[in-house]
């Protein structure tokens, strides 16, 4: 698969980084500045946009694209780890059946959230690229609890299938108006397990395998290679292999190196308003190597040496950030707690993600 496959039509250049524009904007820019950035696509929460501003609201719109006028790619999530998360603080043991995720939201009284409900919404959302509801697998599972998880995983994963298939004849989507749909491998750090939960889904059949989020890796923090190979090396050369939360920039060139073609990650745009920008580590564009060790550094705006600095924070940059404006003036927009500094920040690290992806679309498309 050398293309990621918009609805609308559009051929993007795989790999891909999607960031996460969960209530379908990525905080201090508009769509405008995100397509400046030159990020091909964008991932969005089902289950925040089903809270707010509602599927009916996103249906009037035709869409999620129309809504925030938005002609790039989109992936939805499945809405499982909003409503896991929220279950498992406050509805207990039995929050989550083999029916579905109940659990209880201010103002909505009891919620039931089901594989069915979560592709029904996605497909309002029309997004690109569908993920079907799993059970993922806590931290601290024994080997049973994770297990559990798995067959509650391929249970759902069938039910999703059911349900997507039934919807795009229902709606008429085939070919290239048809979303991607993609099945999560659970097993947490069992590898018998991923393996196992992996045969499964290819058996059920999707177009794309994905895995990751929380927990993705080690409690110690550290990033588990094992379970991106176990899962690539038992499933059909030509699956998507998607890291969802994958991640930062040299684990996105690792997972890469090991056949993961799309990735999405809060890093980037968080980082950015906690004054923590990336840069390689390079003079120009050209010179980026991104299979060198430590190809890229963090830089702190508003550290003092930078107060009267007038380079740009990067010459290995074509960002608006550094086309424009000096270190010093960033500096200055965050000592003075100004939003700007937000949206320079986040459109560099935007730019940051955009850039590394064209290095290894380079990589990929002269290889395959
Ligand atoms: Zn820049």
């Amino acid at each position: 698969m050398k293309f990621f496959k918009t609805v609308t039509g559009n051929s993007i250049p795989l790999p891909v980084f999607f960031p996460d524009a969960t209530r379908a904007v990525l905080k201090t820019l508009d769509s405008d500045d995100i397509k400046n950035t030159k990020t091909p696509g964008i991932l969005v929460n089902t289950y925040h946009l089903y809270t707010t501003p509602g599927a009916d609201v996103i249906k009037s719109h035709g869409g999620i694209r129309p809504f925030m006028n938005w002609d790039g790619g989109v992936i939805s999530d499945s809405g499982g780890f909003q409503v896991m998360s929220i279950a498992k603080n406050g509805g207990g043991k039995n929050a989550i059946t083999d029916k579905g995720v109940t659990f209880k939201e201010a103002g909505k009284g009891k919620i039931v959230f089901t594989p069915v409900m979560s592709i029904k919404l996605q497909l309002t959302i029309k997004s690109d690229m569908v993920v079907v509801l799993d059970d993922f697998t806590d931290l601290d599972a024994d080997k049973n609890q994770a297990r559990e998880t798995v067959e509650r995983t391929i249970l759902w994963a069938k039910v999703c299938k059911a349900e997507f298939e039934k919807l795009c004849l229902e709606k008429h989507l085939e070919g290239d108006k048809k979303p991607y749909l993609l099945g999560v491998v659970q097993g947490g750090p069992y590898l018998d397990l991923r393996q196992e939960c992996t045969q499964r889904l290819v058996e059920i059949g999707f177009d794309g395998l994905g895995y990751g989020g929380w927990p993705m890796s080690g409690k110690e923090g550290s990033f588990n290679f094992d379970i991106p190979k176990v899962i690539a090396n038992n499933c059909p050369k030509d699956y998507l292999l998607y890291g969802l939360g994958v991640g930062k920039p040299d684990e996105i060139v690792k997972c890469y190196q090991l056949g993961w073609t799309i990735f999405d990650c809060v890093l980037p745009t968080r980082d950015a308003r906690h004054k923590r920008l990336y840069t390689f580590n390079a003079k120009s564009i050209d010179e980026i190597d991104v299979f060198a060790d430590n190809f890229y550094s963090y830089y702190v705006p508003d550290k003092e040496k930078y107060y009267r600095d007038q380079q740009p924070v990067s010459t290995a940059c074509d960002c608006l950030l550094c086309k424009k404006y000096s270190r010093s003036y960033l500096a200055h927009l965050f000592r003075i707690g100004d939003m700007t500094a937000g949206r320079l920040a986040t459109i560099h690290n935007l730019r940051f993600y955009s850039l590394l992806m064209e290095k290894l679309q380079a990589h990929y498309h002269h290889e395959n």
